[in-house]
């Protein structure tokens, strides 16, 4: 589904991404885990085009997003969720959802609004449609963001720390709506701190330090059998 080749990314003199190849599969639920930048946010912005690679390119769904001429097209196909929510503060949280599909996706009013009811009611917030933002938790507003995401049939999810901007009561219901995402195979990548998220709903971990992609490993072995010195240090300081 996605496939990233020799990425490269600078800021100016300093490089933050290495020589980065990595295959993301239809299915797949990858977390990115590692120290505080290491260059994952970057990683995962130049996936959808946020950020363009100084050198190598990502192709998606065999399209390079480098040369795409419809980045638009593209972001609909890949949506995100960000640790700060993102929410349009001054649209109703049901404006907020059919906003891109009545735009972008061109559906009328009505089946936007039918869509939108229906993913607010998947994630138990049918009743807040009428309400702003502001009015919402962080955990509630997160999960509009994530559904918000999902009205526009994407084909991948991604992640930059979700839960990493709420208050600890509310991160288990943003990961339980992540859960149940990856339990209809929605193909996500999530860069997380959440180690039990990353241990028991992903199926591969990759672990980046200085943007270098250290390791890639099925959670089970990079949490109980990697012997890499890096990831045994990190996991040390975290788990
Ligand atoms: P965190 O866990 O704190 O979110 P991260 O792994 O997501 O960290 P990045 O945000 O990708 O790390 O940042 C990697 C490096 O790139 C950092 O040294 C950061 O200062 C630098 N960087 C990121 N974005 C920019 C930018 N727009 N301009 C210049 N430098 C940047
Ligand atoms: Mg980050």
């Amino acid at each position: 589904l996605i496939k990233v080749e020799h990425l490269h990314k600078k800021f100016k003199n300093q490089e933050v991404l290495h020589d980065i190849s990595v295959e993301i599969h239809k299915g797949d639920v990858i977390s990115i885990i590692g120290p505080s930048g290491s260059g994952k946010s970057t990683f995962l912005r130049c996936l959808n085009a946020l950020e363009s690679p100084t050198k190598g390119d990502v192709f998606f769904e065999g399209q390079s997003v480098l040369r795409s001429k419809n980045v638009d097209v593209l972001r609909q196909k890949m949506g995100m969720v960000f640790q700060q929510f993102n929410l349009f503060p001054h649209m109703s949280i049901l404006d907020n959802l059919t906003l891109g599909p009545r735009k972008l996706l061109k559906k009328s009013k009505e089946e936007a609004e039918e869509k939108a009811m229906a993913l607010l009611k998947r994630v138990g917030l049918e009743d807040k449609a009428g309400q702003f933002p502001l009015q919402l938790s962080g955990g509630q507003q997160q999960r509009v963001a994530i559904v918000r995401a999902l009205a526009m049939e994407p084909d991948v999810m991604l992640f930059d720390e979700p839960t990493s901007a709420l208050d600890p009561e509310m991160v288990g219901e943003v990961l339980q709506v992540m859960r149940d995402l990856a339990e209809e195979k929605m193909t996500m990548v999530v860069v997380t701190h959440e180690m039990g998220f990353a241990r028991e709903v992903s199926n591969r971990v990759l672990f980046l330090e200085d943007g270098y992609f250290i390791t890639e490993a099925a959670p089970e072995d990079f949490f109980y059998h990697c012997e890499n010195e890096r990831v045994q240090s990190f996991l040390s300081k975290v788990l």
